[in-house]
């Protein structure tokens, strides 16, 4: 037994440096991927649910991997996040998501752009001051650039978020709070976080045709209309479930009923040509 007990000790060890040495692949091989130009942004549609017009879109991370093929965010968020890779990722996600809206303004279209950030993006001034610079750079208008951030990631490191989503909120940006409702909420927090938006998370939308749902989705269209907020649902998948989110009153929708993410150019075709 102790034999036993030795050797799988001693494959337990092989196990974790496997995959230490797996992340630190992944960390390092992401920044070669940012030079190399391998990431690529997918965009999915937000729309207004009163008038089913798009009205913006969330930006989801993908990576054309050279021998690993198309993998999204599911095969090195993790890893990314953490370690400092995530650092890198919201670097280029910055002046992408700039440079989409630059050109969608230039175009005379007036939509937001919604990136996801990380804890490690609020834990210091690094995004503030990217965002501040690029801001300069490109004069775009502040409010067409949301941030998406899970509420565990503002209320870990409390001081430090909230100081750093303030500051971009008084520069104009928008801030929402993702997955809204699977954290340790946070009633004692709400009234001080910096945000203008709640997404409701996809599970309680998807209990909203078994009758499950609804309660917690009116609850938070409540709440947020309390403390003056956006209310958004996420995982849109069926016309039932736009139906019942409009009459609890939320104001926008996202999911695959409406559209899967799709690549940029295919984004600007079919949202921002004039129409036809
Ligand atoms: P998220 O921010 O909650 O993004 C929503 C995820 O749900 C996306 O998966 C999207 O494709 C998927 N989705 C949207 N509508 C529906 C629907 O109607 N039904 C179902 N079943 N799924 C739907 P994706 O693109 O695989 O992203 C997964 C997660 O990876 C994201 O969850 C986000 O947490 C993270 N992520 C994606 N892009 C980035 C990024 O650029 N930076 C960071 N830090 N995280 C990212
Ligand atoms: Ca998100
Ligand atoms: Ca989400
Ligand atoms: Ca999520």
């Amino acid at each position: 037994a102790k034999q036993a007990g030795g050797a799988s000790l001693a494959f337990f060890t092989q196990d974790i440096l496997v995959e230490a040495s797996s992340r630190l692949t992944i960390a390092a091989e992401l920044k070669r991927a940012i030079v190399d130009n391998e990431l690529e942004l997918y965009l999915q549609p937000q729309l207004d649910s009163a008038s089913g017009e798009v009205v913006g879109a969330e930006a989801l991370l993908r990576w054309n991997h050279p021998v690993k093929g198309f993998l999204t965010p599911a095969a090195f968020i993790d890893v990314a996040e953490q370690t400092r890779a995530i650092r890198l990722v919201t670097g280029w996600l910055v002046k992408e998501s700039f440079g989409i809206i630059k050109r969608w303004e230039q175009a005379g279209r007036d939509l937001f752009l919604s990136f996801n950030i990380s804890a490690l993006d609020l834990a210091d001034n690094e995004l503030l001051l990217r965002m501040t610079e690029e801001l300069e750079h490109q004069q775009i208008k502040p409010a067409n650039i949301e941030l998406e951030i899970v509420e565990s990631a503002i209320i870990e490191n409390f001081q430090s978020a909230s100081a750093i989503l303030s500051k971009l909120r008084e520069l104009g940006f928008h801030v929402a709070i993702d997955d809204f409702g699977t954290g340790y909420s946070s009633l004692a927090y709400l009234d001080k976080l910096p945000v203008d938006k709640l997404k409701i998370d996809r599970e309680f939308t998807s209990k909203l045709e078994l009758g499950e749902g609804a309660g917690i989705v009116k609850s938070i269209v409540d709440l947020a209309s309390n403390f003056d907020l956006r209310v958004l649902a996420e995982g849109v998948e069926t016309l039932e479930q736009e139906q019942l989110l409009k009459q609890l009153g939320c104001h926008r929708v996202q999911g695959f009923y409406y559209s899967k993410p799709i690549p940029l150019a295919e984004f600007e075709q079919k949202y921002l040509l004039p129409q036809a």
